[in-house]
């Protein structure tokens, strides 16, 4: 049996840097893109800028749409940050939930939230 790699202590906290800057970056992103859904929310309560622009409405609805998918996609990602973090604080970083293996460096430095291997993630996706 192959002992899986423990990460350095050193390449540990680098990896936690990144994942605190991941996660800063997106709560930043969904507090700009919260704002701008209260923004349309408000606008569609006067009614009398809609008489004129009725012709806008779809974009308006499309536009608030892709809002919120990014708005979730965001939360997703944000999430995933947080239990890369757990990981870490964990000392579990690194490994493939569904194999157990450690994951590559070069992936977790692609993708510092990675949950699984990329053989593993592979697989799930087919
Ligand atoms: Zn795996």
């Amino acid at each position: 049996m192959t002992k899986a790699k423990i990460m350095k202590k050193s390449e540990l906290k680098q990896f936690e840097k990144r994942l605190i800057e991941e996660r800063k970056k997106l709560l930043r992103e969904l507090e700009y893109e919260g704002s701008q859904i209260s923004k349309s929310n408000e606008s569609s309560g006067d009614l009398s800028a809609y008489s004129n622009h009725m012709a806008d409405q779809g974009t308006e609805t499309e536009r608030r749409e892709l809002t919120s998918q990014i708005l979730s996609t965001r939360r997703e990602a944000l999430s995933e940050v947080d239990l890369a973090l757990n990981k870490v604080n964990q000392r579990k970083y690194g490994f493939c939930e569904s194999c157990g293996k450690a994951i590559s460096k070069r992936r977790l430095k692609f993708l510092p939230q990675a949950r699984k291997c990329i053989t593993c993630s592979k697989g799930s996706q087919k």
